[in-house]
């Protein structure tokens, strides 16, 4: 472990992350940004077209704008490294985080922007046949699935986008959303239901995913009348949500029952003090790209205030 004691380490690089980046390199605090080996740039890395960002009204790519966060961060002085974090002790005045690589580092504060992760239905053979037909990434995996039948379940923004990019390359899709009424936005839900490729499976729940080596099929459940189904499919894109990525604070930072992180009030401040967070980690309510880079913008601005005061 070296002597150095950095001022700040940000742990996680979707917006929140980023921005915290930009904040705090340019209080000079010379921040060490660990981006993730395979997660850099966050969720947005599986989207397609960002419309509802501003400052773009053409609409960016989810990569792209990544990439410019990325170099804003760099730009101003922060540290990056393509690693991941695989254990944090948060208490007391000096912070410890150990990454991927076996590296201790030492930091004053430390700001926790893991984001989210794809949830999953939960089912056996769902993870079983995992890269096998089903797949939580249109962008990453639509490609396959050309002049096929597949389907998507859920029933929010997730589920449109990635039904609506899927009709690129399907013949079919089918979204599967367990009630009768969608909780997407009305533009996303209005292009999904316009879109001739794309068919509604109402009050519907998948119980099965079928298939030996591939997937063949899906075993359904009326939610309504408890009818149960079988369809054939070769693809199923799970689009049901996300849930925080906060397993390794279990146990030291105080989390809710959801296991999202709990912040005082407006601001960023975990219960330990220098210690913060931001973006989808503490999110129930937007989970926007906007809103993330927001609250990273106010955890860069926490921690400086922090740093300043000690
Ligand atoms: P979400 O809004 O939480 O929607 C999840 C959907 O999956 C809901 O329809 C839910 O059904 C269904 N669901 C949840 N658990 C399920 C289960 N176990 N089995 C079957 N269905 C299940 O999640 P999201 O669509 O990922 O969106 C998350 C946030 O990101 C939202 O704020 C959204 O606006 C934002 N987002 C924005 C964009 C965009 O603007 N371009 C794109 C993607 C996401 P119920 O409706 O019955 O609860």
């Amino acid at each position: 472990m070296s002597d150095v004691i950095h001022e700040l380490v940000i742990v996680g690089s979707g917006p929140a992350g980023y921005t915290a980046g930009i904040y705090a390199a340019r209080a000079q605090l010379a921040p060490v940004l660990y981006e993730g080996s395979v997660t850099a740039g966050g969720a947005l890395m599986n989207t397609t077209e960002v419309e509802n960002f501003p400052g773009f009204p053409d609409a960016i790519i989810g990569p792209d704008l990544m990439d410019k966060l990325k170099a804003q961060a760099e730009k101003f002085g922060s540290i990056l490294v393509r690693d991941d974090i695989v254990e944090m002790k948060l208490q007391g005045d000096v912070k410890t985080l150990v990454d991927g690589s076996g590296n201790t580092l030492q930091a004053k504060a430390v700001i926790l922007a893991t984001g989210s992760a794809y949830k999953e239905i939960g089912l056996e053979n769902e993870k079983r046949l995992s890269g096998r037909g089903v797949s939580w990434c249109a962008t990453c995996d639509g490609f396959f699935f050309r002049n096929q039948e597949i389907a998507v379940v859920g029933g929010g923004d997730s589920a449109m986008e990635e039904a609506t990019f899927l009709t690129r390359f399907a013949s079919k899709v089918v979204v599967i959303h367990r009630r009768d009424s969608l909780r997407a936005s009305k533009i996303m839900v209005e292009r999904a239901q316009t879109n001739p490729k794309i068919e509604f499976l109402w009050n519907t729940e998948v119980i099965d995913v079928l298939g030996a080596e591939n997937v063949t099929g899906l075993k359904l459940r009326n939610t309504v009348d408890g009818s149960e189904s079988e369809r054939a499919f070769t693809g199923l894109f799970v689009a049901i949500g996300h849930s925080p990525r906060s397993e390794l604070l279990v146990g030291q930072v105080e989390l809710d029952d959801e296991g999202y992180v709990k912040v005082q009030g407006r601001s960023t401040h975990t219960n330990l003090s220098g210690v913060f967070a931001c973006g989808d980690l503490v999110d129930h309510t937007y989970r926007q790209a906007i809103t993330a880079a927001g609250s990273g913008c106010q955890a860069a601005l926490d921690a400086e205030r922090f740093l300043a005061g000690h």
